[in-house]
């Protein structure tokens, strides 16, 4: 790790620092050992600064501080080089979400004409509200929203209709003025890949503005079609008990690690355990990890055992008989983590193999024969547990913390009900406007190896909580905030603000809880887009633009793609928007000065750059209480 913001003394979670010790008398190596590589990040040169460019075989060329050289042999400046290697990482990351998108509405399009007969539906209100909403015609409601998805990913003229139905009538106008609405995923996907080439685009405003562009695709065929759909499958989140940490992972039994992004897998793998459970004595203990395990833990309490940096982790227990795979952030090394051990990579995705996994334990996962595909996953991993050595287990003696999870806006406005049945939302409303509720920050996003495991994370949360900021939040900031307590409902509230602590408790009181957490787990990264949700509904309100509410978005240890993708949507819908780290563009004033600055007189949000926690809440907090004055609210 390079240097390290915390104090010596700071611990997320003890069994990470046990496991970590353990890996390393084993002589494994762990992303924190591996990386970052960033000799040349230090000294803000190069490609940390996104001033290499490879676009062509002229290059590469390497401007700045590195070389002296002001432009690449084409002519390209710095500006234009890191804004077209910018927009190719929101491509990435917004090409990620519409691609689970696509398979959420595959899956629904099978079960809507029989094709797919291992699935059905769920939430039917959910679904008939899509269907609504979306504007769709027709007898059949889960054929209708699946095809105006994929039309969506397709659509090469005309607005998404999902943009059109989930973005609020003045973010509309405004993308319309600036010319950002987008078409469809695939087009938009692939002109960013075609004016980013050698000799297309050679306008840094330009190129920022396709930035701009993408963050929606990302939103509107990505985050919300997914989301919804999964929804309409699986079932809408609601309040679930869990446990959360590395030793949900259990020696007394089988223990199999879902891991990855799209639940349509993981739903079928749970159900698939359960199965077994019920006719055998040696249970299997399914645990989720990443996002997976945000999804399952959202809509069927299945225990979570971290986040993305903790996989190689839950290997070293020694006592995972398989870790099944599906997309993204699966970090490549679990492979050779597993063959220190007797553990089973389960890779299943066509498109995501890796290296080093045996080629009968690549199994493809099909939708039309998911339960058999997911029985047979369990079976191996049943199996595997004869191979697995007593005296290699090492679970640090670390009870896993009692968490609640499951706050999707319906669980919200469910739980707000009972405070005033007939109109839900004005509790809320009512406590921000008397500054019980200072203001709302979600905290989303990845975790870092450049920092003390889950450092930012707890530092910023704390921090915003005590100054009766609520928070909300996904993604793997979800797995650090429960493993240090956030998602605890714990009636003494530590780290809350009085304000806050008060709203909460009378929350708990009126749906006869002892208490709720300190911060609401709203899922996964996908479910960004709840989030979006819950704002629209409260600009509504209160008759205002989102970009005026006392709200910000934060993602402190970004690493992915699809964060910065996320990021650029939510500076669209107007938000401040902290990151904890230049998304290597440092090498462009110009550039940065546009995402950080200019920018907010457009959509009326902005990037804020930021790797230290403690600062970056206080420029958070200030921000805060800027919006609250400007809205005639006391601070
Ligand atoms: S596109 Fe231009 S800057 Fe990039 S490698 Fe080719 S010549 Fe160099
Ligand atoms: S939060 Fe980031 S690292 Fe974690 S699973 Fe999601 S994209 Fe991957």
């Amino acid at each position: 790790m390079c240097h390290s913001q915390a104090p010596s003394s700071f611990v997320v979670d003890p069994a990470t620092q046990q496991l970590i010790e353990r890996a390393h008398n084993l002589n494994i190596d762990l992303v924190w050992d591996r990386g970052p590589l960033c000799e040349y990040a230090h000294k803000g040169q190069g490609g940390a600064a996104g001033l290499c460019c490879f676009r062509c075989q002229m290059g590469p060329c390497t401007l700045g501080g590195a070389t002296g050289k002001n432009r690449g042999a084409c002519g390209a400046t710095a500006d234009v080089i890191a804004a077209r290697d910018l927009v190719r990482r929101i491509a990435g990351g917004a090409a990620s979400h519409a691609e689970h998108a696509r398979a959420a509405a595959k899956t629904l399009k099978g079960v809507a004409d029989g094709t797919i007969t291992d699935y059905d539906i769920k939430d039917h209100a959910k679904l008939h509200a899509l269907y609504t909403g979306l504007g769709c015609t027709g007898m059949n409601e889960a054929l209708a929203v699946a095809e105006a998805t994929l039309n969506d990913l397709g659509r090469d003229e005309g607005t998404p209709a999902w943009l059109n139905y989930k973005a609020n009538s003045e973010r509309k106008q405004t993308w319309a003025g600036l010319g950002i609405l987008p078409t469809g995923a695939g087009a938009e996907i692939s002109e960013a890949m075609h004016r980013t080439t050698m000799g297309v685009d050679g306008d840094m405003v330009h190129l920022a503005t396709d930035a701009l562009k993408l963050g929606l695709v990302d939103g509107y065929c990505g985050m919300h079609p997914a989301t919804n759909i999964q929804d309409v499958l699986f079932g809408t989140p609601s309040v679930k008990f869990a446990k959360a940490g590395l030793t949900v992972i259990d020696r007394n039994k089988i223990n199999l690690v879902i891991t990855g992004h799209e639940p349509i897998l993981s739903e079928k793998i749970v159900d698939a355990v359960e199965e077994y459970n019920s006719s055998h004595s040696l249970k299997i203990n399914v645990v989720g990890m990443c996002c997976t395990g945000n999804e399952t833990l959202m809509r069927k309490g299945v225990n979570p055992a971290g986040s993305m940096l903790q996989q190689e982790l839950a290997i070293v227990t020694g006592a995972v008989e398989a870790m099944v795979a599906d997309v993204q952030c699966i970090v490549p090394n679990v492979q050779r983590v597993a063959e220190k051990f007797h553990t089973k990579i389960i890779t299943t995705n066509p498109h995501a193999k890796i290296a080093g996994v045996p080629p009968e334990n690549h199994i493809e996962f099909k939708t039309e024969q998911a339960g058999a595909i997911a029985r047979q996953i369990v079976q191996i991993a049943a199996d595997n547990y004869s191979n697995r050595a007593a005296s290699r287990v090492t679970i640090p003696a670390v009870p896993p913390r009692d968490i609640v999870a499951g706050f999707s806006v319906e669980q919200i406005v469910g739980a707000l009900t009972p405070l005033n049945p007939g109109n839900p939302l004005k509790p809320l409303i009512d406590n921000i406007v008397a500054n019980n509720i200072r203001g709302i920050v979600g905290i989303v996003g990845c975790v870092t190896p450049r920092d003390t495991y889950g450092y930012r994370h707890v530092t910023l949360t704390k921090r915003l909580l005590e100054q009766n900021i609520l928070v909300v939040g996904t993604g793997c900031w979800a797995h650090v905030a429960g493993q240090y307590g956030f998602l605890t409902a714990d009636p003494a509230y530590p780290h809350v603000g009085a304000g806050l602590k008060a709203v909460l408790s009378a929350i708990a009181q009126a749906n006869n809880l002892p208490a709720l957490p300190a911060c609401l787990h709203m899922g996964s990264c996908v479910d960004n887009c709840r989030i979006e949700d819950v704002l629209n509904a409260v600009a509504g309100y209160l008759n205002v633009k989102i970009s005026q509410l006392p709200v910000a978005a934060s993602a402190p240890e970004f690493i992915t793609e699809k964060a910065v993708a996320i990021g650029t949507w939510a500076v669209d819908l107007g938000l401040f928007t902290h990151i904890g780290g230049q998304p290597y563009i440092s090498g462009s004033s110009n550039l940065v000065g546009v995402l950080t600055d200019a920018v907010e007189g457009l959509t009326g949000g902005k990037f804020y750059v930021e790797t230290d926690p403690e600062k970056a809440a206080e420029t958070i907090i200030n921000k805060v209480n800027e919006k609250r004055l400007a809205l005639g609210l006391s601070i």
